[in-house]
């Protein structure tokens, strides 16, 4: 296999040590033949129909940062890296566009973007290593999604090949396009199970002259939820709302800027853009909405206080884990009014299951990381904190949300979609799937409606 695969994409297009590709930041193990590196679109193409033809599965791969196990290779194959594939295409600045191969990492979009004085909106954690094909192929979000969208928001085409070995472009560097049913909308998002993404049109937005973040800190859930409901009643335009609850806290308090306020139980963090003057406006509308019920209020001002907010708010997932030197942190999304509940639930999940259940998250889109920590040594834990993973999906459902509002279902979420849609939807998402990819070749066993003997 090794060396047909070589003929195609060279020396260079096989990864001498493909130790790193075969996991992800799971640490989910994964056994490949080959991983492939191919350098163009149509190397790309080429290895897909190799594969087609010789019905060798393939997992897709961008910067490894996804959590649903998505890109480790369980079922054998090769892996399909896009790292090769990081070219600038086009670059537009006065027409607000870019047009970038998959392989680019989304920190460098972003780079680019801010030196000409544009932004690239979305903001997902892992942007110094995750690419802009992994982040279209997981639609992925992050705080500022709130204000201005997932990824798939700022994608106006695609190029992506698809079985059972060609290159196809969907939309391009147009701002609107109904032409066709939305094939664009299905690959984004798709975690390589429809096509691989090969290259995107992004667009970009004048970049804000000022950025205020304002953090309230409160008492408990029940005031901070109150706080989070008026900001979005009212209508103030912040770009993100943040909130972390109280156990949250307990796991990041010692790593904040400076003591926590006496009192903390639940913590907003919520964010004013725009011109200097619409900031400052927004940011003092934020500070009395966000101030009713709170212990302590706090508005950095400064670059360096807003950038150590953030930082620290970017680095939770670690803080978190730290405690019990292991956690699984889901991503359920529910309707804004049950976000209170849905907090609230996910700590009482902990305590039924015995083991420590926290949440954090992107409040503003009703969007919990509900985590429960275990300990490396302790199988008993570890069992009982995936039981209460299984719990947690059952109050998505019963709350009219959904299973997963960021990460994907990848593997680790694999037969779960069928507890939230009815039968017929199921069965018109693995329609898609087998229109796509008839030989059920990529990606296999992700993105899963249903597990194989339910069908
Ligand atoms: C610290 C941290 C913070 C994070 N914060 C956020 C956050 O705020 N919001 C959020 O949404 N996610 C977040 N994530 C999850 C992760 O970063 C995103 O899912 C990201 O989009 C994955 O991109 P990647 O390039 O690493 O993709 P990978 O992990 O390599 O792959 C993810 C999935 O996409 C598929 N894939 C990758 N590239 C392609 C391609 N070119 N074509 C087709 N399929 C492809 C893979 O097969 C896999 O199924 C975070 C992760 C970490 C570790």
């Amino acid at each position: 296999m090794e060396r047909e695969l070589r003929e195609i994409v060279g020396d260079e297009g096989i990864a001498a040590e493909p130790g790193w590709y075969l996991s992800d930041i799971t640490g989910l193990p994964g056994k490949a033949d080959a991983v492939v590196l191919p350098a163009t679109a149509a190397e790309v193409a080429a290895v897909v129909a190799w594969c087609y033809e010789h019905d060798v599965p393939i997992t897709p791969r961008g910067g490894g940062t996804g959590v649903a196990g998505g890109a480790v290779p369980v079922e054998g194959g090769i892996v399909l890296a896009l790292d090769r594939l990081a070219r600038v295409r086009q670059f537009d600045p006065l027409l607000w566009r870019l047009h970038v191969e998959a392989g680019v990492k989304t920190g460098a979009v972003h780079s680019l973007a801010r030196e000409n004085g544009l932004m690239f909106a979305p903001d997902p954690g892992a942007a110094e290593q995750s690419q802009i094909g992994g982040n279209i192929a997981t639609n992925a979000a992050g705080p500022h999604a709130y204000k201005y969208g997932p990824t798939g928001t700022w994608v106006t085409g695609l190029e992506a090949v698809v079985a059972p070995g060609e290159v196809v472009t969907v939309g391009g560097p147009i701002r609107k396009d109904v032409a066709g049913y939305d094939l664009k909308s299905l690959l984004i998002g798709c975690e390589g199970t429809l096509g691989i993404v090969t290259a995107a049109w992004l667009r970009l937005l004048p970049a804000p002259e000022l950025t205020l973040p304002v953090a309230a800190f409160h008492p408990d859930v029940d005031s901070g939820c109150a706080a989070i409901l008026r900001v979005v009643g009212s209508g103030i335009g912040s770009t993100a709302i943040e909130f972390l609850d109280g156990e949250t806290l307990a796991c990041a308090g010692q790593s904040f800027d400076g003591p926590l306020p006496d009192g903390s139980g639940f913590l907003v963090i919520a964010e004013a853009d725009g011109s200097a003057a619409e900031a400052l406006r927004v940011q003092t509308e934020l500070i009395e909405a966000l101030g009713e019920g709170a212990v302590a209020v706090a508005a950095p001002a400064e670059r360096g206080g807003i950038e150590t907010l953030w930082r620290w708010r970017g680095g939770l997932a670690f803080a978190v884990l730290a405690r019990r030197g292991l956690a699984i942190s889901e991503d359920i999304a529910v309707p804004l009014d049950r976000l209170q509940e849905a907090i609230e639930e996910t700590a009482a999940i902990g305590r039924r299951n015995e083991v420590i259940g926290l949440s954090f998250g992107h409040a503003g889109d009703g969007n919990l990381h509900s985590t429960f920590l275990f300990s490396p040594d302790s199988e008993d834990e570890r069992t009982r904190a995936w039981a209460a993973c299984d719990e947690l999906v059952e109050m998505a459902v019963r709350l009219d949300g959904t299973i997963s509002g960021e990460h994907g279902t990848g593997w680790l979420k694999r037969g779960q979609l069928e507890k939230q849609w009815p039968a017929r939807a199921v069965e018109l998402h693995e329609a898609v799937k087998q229109v796509f990819d008839p030989k059920g070749l990529l990606n296999p066993g992700k993105k899963v409606a249903r597990l194989p003997d339910e069908v």
